[in-house]
Order: C-alpha cells, then sequence, then structure tokens
C-alpha cells in the first residue's frame, strides 16, 4: 500500500510518498507560496534531482494537484497513476479533548477539528484546508488525521490541569495538552524495541530538541506528562520561544513597554528563546561558535537550555518512580553531541552515564551508554511522516 502523508500550512504544503509494503519514501517535497505569487514546487523523487516546478497555486487544491501530477510525471514521477495511492495521512496539530488517538476523516471529524481552531489558530486551518484540498482531488481516497497533541492525552488530571479557576478550563478547555506527539510516540516505541523489551514495561523520558523543543514522560507506553501546555510556547527554553517564565512578566513587559497583545505573543513566540537571550541565533551551530569565541550570552542560553531539560529529566524520573532510558531526538537532539553530553552530566546518581565516542556519532539510532549505566541514553531520528503512514495504514487497511 502506497500512502500519501501531508503536512499542510498556510501558505505551504510538505508531502512525502511512502511505500509501506517496503517502507521506502518514494519521494518527496515542498509547495511553497500557495495562494500567493512566486509559488512553486519543490520534488525530489528517491535517488533522483530535485526538480522544482515553478506555477500558479491559488488554493491548497491547485497545490495538491500538482503534488499529484508531480508524483505520476513521465520522467521524475514514481507512480503510474493517482489509482496507486490508497490513503492519505494528515498531520492535524491540535486535536483538544476530542482525539485521542488517529481517526479516518468524516465529516463529524472536520466539524470536531473546526473546533479546536481556537487553540491552534495558525495550524489547525491550514490542516482543514489541506484535507478538504484532498477530498476534492482524490475522491473516494481515505483520508486519516494523525493529531500532534493525540499520544498525550493519556496524562493524568494532576498533570494536565492548571492552577487557575476550574470554570476556564470548563469554558474555555484551558489545559496543558502537549505537542510533538507523534514524535515521542515514534521514538518511544523505537526506544522500547532497541532496549528489547515490551513498551509496557518500560518508563522513558523523550526529549525532542530542535527548533521547537518539548520533553514528555512516557510511562508503560502512555504519556504521563509533558513540557509544552495548552500552546507550544510553555515548557524548556526553545530557538525563539521563552518557554515556561513566571506569568507576571507578560503584564509587567506590556506595561512598561506598551506592548499589545499581537506585540507581547511576538516577543515570547519569535523574539525569546535563545535567540532572544543570546542576541546571536537561534540555531545550536552558530551559538556554539560563538559561545567558543567568547560570546557570554551564547554561552550563557546554551546552559539554560541544557539546565532546563535536565530539571525535566530530575522530575520526570521522580514522577514515573524511576527512568529506564532517556531518548534525544530533533534536529538537536540527534546532532548536537555536546548539548546532549552537558543535558546528562551531573545525572550519574540516577544510573546516566555516557560515553564520550559513542556520543560524538551522530544522525543515526545508537545507545551512547557508558559501561555500567543502569539508565540507557539513545539518540534516535524522529521520523514524524512514517509514524503518520503507519497510523494511516492501521486505520485504513
Ligand atoms: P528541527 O526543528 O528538528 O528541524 O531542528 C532544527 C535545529 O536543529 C536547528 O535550528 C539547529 O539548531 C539544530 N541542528 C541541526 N543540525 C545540527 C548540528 N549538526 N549541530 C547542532 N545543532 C544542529
Amino acid at each position: 500500500m502506497k500512502i500519501l502523508v501531508i503536512n499542510a500550512g498556510s501558505s505551504s504544503l510538505k508531502y512525502q510518498l511512502i511505500d509501506m509494503d517496503t517502507k521506502a519514501v518514494l519521494a518527496k517535497g515542498l509547495c511553497e507560496r500557495i495562494t500567493l505569487e512566486g509559488s512553486k514546487l519543490n520534488h525530489t523523487p528517491a535517488g533522483g534531482e530535485k526538480v522544482v516546478i515553478e506555477s500558479p497555486m491559488p488554493s491548497h487544491a491547485e497545490a495538491i494537484k500538482l503534488v499529484i501530477d508531480a508524483l505520476v510525471d513521465k520522467n521524475h514521477g514514481v507512480i503510474e497513476s493517482m489509482s496507486e495511492i490508497g490513503a492519505v495521512g494528515h498531520r492535524v496539530v491540535h486535536g483538544g479533548e476530542s482525539f485521542s488517538e488517529s481517526v479516518v476523516i468524516t465529516d463529524e471529524v472536520k466539524k470536531a477539528i473546526e473546533g479546536c481552531i481556537e487553540l491552534a489558530p495558525l495550524h489547525n486551518p491550514a490542516n482543514l484546508i489541506g484535507i478538504e484540498a484532498c477530498e476534492k482531488v482524490m475522491p473516494g481516497v481515505p483520508q486519516v488525521g494523525v493529531f500532534d497533541t493525540a499520544f498525550h492525552q493519556t496524562m493524568p488530571e494532576e498533570a494536565y490541569l492548571y492552577g487557575i479557576p476550574y470554570e476556564y478550563y470548563e469554558k474555555y478547555k484551558i489545559r496543558r495538552y502537549g505537542f510533538h506527539g507523534t514524535s515521542h510516540n515514534y521514538v518511544s516505541g523505537k526506544a522500547a524495541e532497541l532496549l528489547g523489551k515490551d513498551i509496557k514495561d518500560v518508563n522513558i523520558i523523550t526529549c525532542h530538541l530542535g527548533n521547537g523543543s518539548s520533553v514528555a514522560a512516557v510511562k508503560g507506553g502512555k504519556v504521563i506528562d509533558t513540557t509544552m501546555g495548552l500552546t507550544p510556547l510553555a515548557g524548556i527554553l526553545m530557538g525563539t520561544r521563552s518557554g515556561d517564565i513566571d506569568p507576571a512578566i507578560v503584564t509587567f513587559l506590556m506595561e512598561k513597554e506598551n506592548l499589545g497583545i499581537n506585540e507581547i505573543n511576538a516577543v515570547l513566540n519569535k523574539k525569546s528563546g535563545v535567540l532572544g537571550v543570546s542576541g546571536v541565533s537561534s540555531d545550536f551551530r552558530d551559538l556554539s561558535q560563538a559561545a567558543e569565541e567568547g560570546n557570554k550570552r551564547a554561552d550563557a542560553a546554551l546552559k539554560m537550555f541544557s539546565y532546563g531539560i535536565k530539571k525535566y529529566i530530575g522530575s520526570y524520573a521522580a514522577a514515573m518512580g524511576g527512568v529506564d532510558a532517556i531518548v534525544f531526538t530533533a534536529g538537536v537532539g540527534e546532532n548536537d553531541c555536546a548539548t546532549r553530553a552537558d543535558i546528562v552530566d551531573g545525572l550519574e546518581f540516577l544510573g546516566v552515564k555516557i560515553d564520550a565516542d559513542k556520543n560524538s556519532l551522530r544522525g543515526q539510532a545508537i545507545d551512547v551508554s557508558a559501561e555500567g549505566a543502569t539508565v540507557r541514553t539513545l539518540v534516535i531520528p524522529t521520523d514524524e511522516e512514517m509514524m503518520i503512514a503507519i497510523e494511516t495504514e492501521r486505520l485504513t487497511k
């Protein structure tokens, strides 16, 4: 079965066509500037050169049509006809409390996704547009929604409620939801495989560290706590997002700097994090270089990042009554050996010990624990598209 995985943004659309029999990615690509001037499709068939197709995309439906055309093209296509696509899997950012699992899309499901727009105003509308565009271009092909929030729906009340009047939870559904669930789900499953254990028998702390970052406590395959909250702004320090701060800072800054709601949102989402602290960059490669050259603020930003994650590892180990493995994934987690070493430095009391040589490898699934470690430290490349394809196949086969 071949599955098309779609990640639709407001003006972009990423895709991968995956052959589930071989788990091979047949082609992938990105439509840029949908609804805008100068829209183009970057399409890369497996083992082939990237092709850039410049064509107007007045809506997501035209973008999907161009993707299908590229997939069946005589020169750079990878399938004979559209009928080879057995199902489409969509990344949907927010499923609220309605979805604790992936689902086959129906009119009712679309209504529920629409109902979550308030919780993810930038993402859910685009995800819905992507679904409707596929329905239009590929009528009859089953569509599945895979939610970033779903894997975290197993959190108990004490982890997801906030200490604000309960009526706001009832009225507005203000609670912790958590994000990157597809990634935490994928790498925790892979970690259990690597440990040679049933996921039901292990406590795992998964650290998804990229431009956006979150940590999750996965006990017996179920999330019991995670760092992101109502929105992906909460938790650990990120590339440009503040993570957790004293909430009183918000009103203090609004008053002192005369900022409106949009401006304070921009400060916390786009100008904060390691970028805001360092004044250098949100990219960890630039930060390491700056710190090496003696930039004190870049050094402080890197230390804050590692320290914050170390604290969550300690607290999640306590929350789960012990930990069997810590997993690092995503751009920083998979590639930044120095940051990994910094995060686990001092966690020897928990039984965490890494091997410097093994830890110097990047971009592959590997156990980097040193001899004598009782808690394994694993690096596992994430693959959200594969997870979406697996879920889509499970629900449609
Ligand atoms: P992601 O959001 O998962 O794509 O991660 C993107 C981030 O990964 C970038 O902003 C970089 O900070 C980081 N990154 C990627 N490659 C490396 C590397 N070799 N060393 C350190 N950081 C890296």
